[in-house]
């Protein structure tokens, strides 16, 4: 309270020293609600019931102003702090529309497993989402704010929140489009259904997508925990990749497309992991056939990206171009 009456004293002073006399009251009424804007700023809005009590009688007793005037400047002070709470959850929106990516997927497929974010924290930036844990041990899943870590040994497990991350992309998913009742009888036809869609919705826009149904078949794979010095990701999924193949199984596809322009920090167009609706099963899709279910599309138009600064991480040489690497981890199968 000394604090405000101090700020209201130093605009009184002012606003009376501009004051000369009673053929300026129009003007001066003018100034002075200018100075009580300046002078005070929020003060109105912080201060407590008794509080603004004391203001409103001393700026009545100073200036004169009648309880209309003062009435008005507080519903002016009200409307200001809802237009700020109103852009404050505008910004909250616009993280909505916004992939949040760590790393790169050429960092990865040039062996940089070291986790450098840990789930928990990742979880802020998303609800849905793809990628792999630290050693890439095992495929990540993450859907409806749960993050899935399916196992080279073919479990499914909900992963810890201290796991850490080389490499994933989530984002908020906010249904922009679905289609109902899809039929789609190979991955191929999966993806030009999906194209469909991207082309129709902007093919220059990010997407996360959930077909969610039934598969009457499912091929995915993980691998094996990696251990330091770690190679190639095609390197090590010659030996340490598995393969799981499952039939009439229900269950959600969470992919994520990025369009052509993306090649040195993704893959462009569709990246598949696939979760069982009884969440025994995942992983990172090879091949699937007779989908029937509904896709469920979310556009998303901003980016952006961590980036370790870790001594390995700087010290890769991340000129190289991985794109007929990353074809080759992304869809062969190696049994
Ligand atoms: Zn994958």
């Amino acid at each position: 309270m000394k604090r405000v009456l101090a700020v209201l004293l130093s605009s009184a002073v002012t606003a009376s020293s501009i004051i000369s006399g009673p053929q300026c009251a129009l003007a001066a009424t003018n100034i002075r609600v200018d100075n009580i804007n300046i002078g005070i700023g929020s003060v109105f809005g912080s201060a407590d019931e008794e509080s603004s009590g004391v203001i409103q009688s001393f700026f009545k007793a100073l200036f004169g102003l009648d309880q209309g005037a003062v009435d008005a400047f507080i519903e002016d002070k009200t409307k200001e702090d809802d237009s700020d709470k109103a852009e404050k959850t505008a910004i909250n929106e616009s993280d909505k529309d916004k992939v949040y990516q760590v790393a790169l997927l050429q960092s990865l497929t040039l062996g940089q497993y070291d986790g450098v974010i840990t789930v928990e924290e990742l979880k802020k930036h998303g609800d849905i989402g793809i990628g792999t844990y630290e050693g890439v041990n095992g495929e990540m899943i993450y859907l409806d704010g749960e993050m899935y870590q399916a196992l080279g040994d073919g479990s499914v497990v909900i992963a810890d929140e201290s796991e850490t991350v080389p490499f994933a992309t989530v984002a908020y998913f906010d249904k922009d489009d679905e289609v109902k009742d899809v039929k789609v009888e190979s991955l191929d036809e999966m993806k030009e259904k999906l194209n469909k869609i991207v082309k129709d919705n902007g093919s220059n826009q990010f997407y996360f997508i959930k077909a969610e149904g039934t598969y009457e078949d499912m091929q995915v794979r993980s691998e094996l925990k990696q251990e330091k010095p770690y190679k190639t990701l095609d390197e090590a999924l010659k030996t340490d990749q598995r393969e799981f193949e499952y039939k009439d199984v229900d269950g959600t596809l969470v992919a994520i497309y990025f369009p052509e322009y993306f090649s040195t920090l993704n893959t462009p167009g569709w990246h598949f992991h696939f979760i069982s609706d009884d969440k025994s099963m995942g992983g990172h899709v090879l091949d699937l056939s007779n989908f029937e279910g509904d896709i469920k599309v979310s556009e998303m138009n901003q980016f952006e990206m961590y980036c370790p600064d870790t001594d390995t991480f700087n010290d890769e040489d991340l000129s190289v171009d991985q794109s007929e690497r990353i074809k080759s981890v992304e869809q062969d199968k190696q049994q």
